[in-house]
């Protein structure tokens, strides 16, 4: 957040924040995250945040579709300790180690506001080349699933992981 712009410099502001892809108007949608530094940055990590994000930030690049799919807050953390608190994700997305390849747990229906809820692991954990291709099966269920005023968190709750799962693991094989 930037406090205190003058009104008459709050145009090249934006100029500038555009040029460097910082203004996008994103916020409380997907791409809206939060996600911690993992493998790039932090000593402790089991794996990489960071391109996991850009991935994503690539995938869904349309803010119409994004305006659409309303509400949703993506955490993601590079190891247990949880700092990008992926258990309260609307989408959780967890970094797992196996054999030293960087592995990624989905859990959906989290909620760190006030009607709070941890995450449930939707299944076995997905490659890192995966995850954008994952998040979309996750979203188009949702928009197959969803009522006039549901937001993605409302359907999650409503209909189980079930039909969620369905689609994930019968795309992945
Ligand atoms: S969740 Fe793990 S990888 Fe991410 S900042 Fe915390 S300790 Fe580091």
């Amino acid at each position: 957040m930037l406090g205190e712009v003058r009104q008459d410099d709050l145009y090249e502001v934006w100029e500038t924040l555009s040029e460097h892809n910082l203004a996008r108007a994103n916020i409380n949608t997907l791409t809206d995250m939060i996600v911690c530094p993992g493998f790039d940055f932090c000593s402790l990590a089991n794996a990489k945040t960071l391109n996991i994000a850009d991935a994503i930030n690539a995938e869904f690049d349309n803010l119409d579709y994004l305006y659409d799919l309303g509400d949703i807050q993506l955490n993601m953390s590079g190891c247990i300790n949880a700092c990008g608190h992926h258990h309260v994700g609307h989408i959780g997305i967890l970094g797992v180690d196996k054999k030293g390849e960087d592995w990624y747990q989905i859990t959906l229906g989290g909620s760190g506001r006030e009607d709070a809820s941890l995450g449930k692991v939707l299944g076995k954990s997905v490659a890192a080349d995966e995850v954008p291709s994952v998040l979309r099966k996750i979203l188009e269920t949702y928009v197959e699933q969803r009522t006039d005023e549901e937001r993605f968190l409302d359907t999650v709750r409503r209909v189980g992981l079930e039909p969620f799962k369905e689609k994930v693991y019968a795309a992945a094989h």
